[in-house]
């Protein structure tokens, strides 16, 4: 009869069946994107109203900053995935550097990344952006033995200024951003509303 050691058995296991998962579940539900150490967009998605109400209560601005590495496939295509890995890392690293401790650096999509510029006008985030966007352009990304240089392009837009909704805002940041593209790439493009009506189909 195998059944008492059976649950014998359970019993014991059952707490570090448990303990493993939580883990695993707290794993899956960080907020933390675990190849750059980065915020993720699930983060995002829970402290973006969080984020809009203490803007509203405290009666002070934030910029969205949306950025997008130019020409990253070719990294992959060239380099290989790893080498890929490894620029998005220290791109990683470059942003957090040049932004405020407080201020809210996010891996919103594959090489997409969002900057959430608390208490800042659109005037002061342009600078900062621009002042990411040239650090970008000037640093020696290391991949395998060799060194290589990457641009990328910007969006901004802000609240109160450009939307009330976190939402709105982003999208502006976003739409901002393609024109950035659009224009040529390396660049930064501050919104402004000929954007949104120009194309009503994003
Ligand atoms: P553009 O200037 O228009 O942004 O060109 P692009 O090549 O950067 O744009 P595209 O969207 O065509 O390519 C994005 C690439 O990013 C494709 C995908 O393989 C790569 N990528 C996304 N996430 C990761 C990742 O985590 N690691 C690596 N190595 N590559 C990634
Ligand atoms: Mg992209
Ligand atoms: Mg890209």
């Amino acid at each position: 009869n195998l059944r008492p050691m059976l649950e014998a058995y359970l019993r014991e296991a059952a707490p570090v069946l448990q303990a493993k998962r939580l883990m695993n579940s707290l794993r899956e539900s960080s907020l933390v994107d675990a190849m750059t150490g980065l915020k993720n967009r699930r983060f995002l998605e829970e402290y973006a109203e969080t984020l809009i109400s203490q803007c509203k209560r405290r009666n002070v601005p934030m910029t969205l900053l949306m950025m997008d590495l130019d020409y990253f496939k070719p990294v992959n295509d060239t380099y290989g995935h790893d080498a890929g890995d490894q620029v998005l890392r220290e791109l990683a690293v470059l942003l957090q550097e040049n932004v405020r401790e407080s201020d809210l650096v996010i891996r919103y999509g594959g090489e997409e990344f969002l900057i959430v510029l608390l208490e800042t006008d659109a005037e002061s985030s342009l600078q900062v952006a621009e002042k990411i966007r040239a650090a970008v352009e000037k640093h020696k990304f290391k991949v395998g033995g060799t060194t290589l240089s990457k641009t990328i392009s910007a969006g901004l837009a802000d609240y109160p200024n450009d939307g009330q909704a976190f939402w709105q805002v982003l999208k502006f940041a976003d739409v901002s951003l393609y024109a950035a593209k659009e224009g040529g790439r390396n660049q930064v493009i501050r919104f402004h509303k000929e954007l949104w009506s120009e194309d009503g189909d994003y």
